[in-house]
């Protein structure tokens, strides 16, 4: 697959996009990413002109995508994708491992699996088959809030819910985890 990056002007505005040529491809493509870029995808052989009529036919939806995109910056868990998941993993194992260790010479639980995953929904999990997933973005967190999420998540082997004895545990390590929890909901 090659991406060209090239420009096009709607309604004045010049708005830059990316050109994906794909093998398969039946139909022109167009989409606007969480970070407001516009991408078209073609047929391998497709002309260009016929992609430039395509996005003429298509500028209030396109424009209104784009509009919407810049008014929500993606959050810190909607940055990355799937490559840069790959290279990160490694690293962001280590770093969580390293905490898991360091704070459950405190609580002492019991885990089996630990897993780094390419999420944007969530920053940790823990399964009742006593798992923990960790998003490969905690490189990204300071440190009180990677250590928040790994304590919230050991603390869930003992108590599999949000309850105020969940909570209670949770204070042990981390004594100002209201005040974490409520500035880690805004990144
Ligand atoms: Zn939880």
């Amino acid at each position: 697959m090659k991406t060209i990056e090239r420009k096009i002007e709607i309604k004045g505005q010049e708005i830059p996009y990316l050109l994906k040529r794909k093998w398969g491809v039946k139909y022109i493509r167009l989409a606007v990413s969480r970070r407001g870029e516009l991408i078209a995808t073609l047929p391998l052989f497709s002309q260009t002109k016929s992609l430039e009529n395509f996005i003429e036919s298509k500028t209030n939806w396109i424009l209104e995508k784009i509009n919407q995109a810049r008014k929500n910056p993606p959050g810190l868990l909607q940055r990355g994708n799937r490559k840069k998941y790959l290279r990160n993993k490694e690293r962001a194992r280590e770093i969580i491992l390293k905490r898991l260790e360091y704070f459950n010479k405190f609580y002492r639980f019991q885990y089996k699996k630990v897993s780094i995953r390419n999420q944007h929904s969530r920053w940790g999990s823990c399964s009742s088959k006593k798992n923990l997933n960790f998003n490969w973005r905690i490189i990204y967190l300071p440190q009180k809030y990677l250590d928040y999420l790994v304590v919230h998540e050991l603390c869930h082997l003992k108590e599999l819910n949000h309850s105020a004895k969940f909570w209670k545990l949770v204070a042990k390590k981390i004594p100002d985890y209201l005040s974490v929890r409520k500035r880690m909901l805004k990144l």
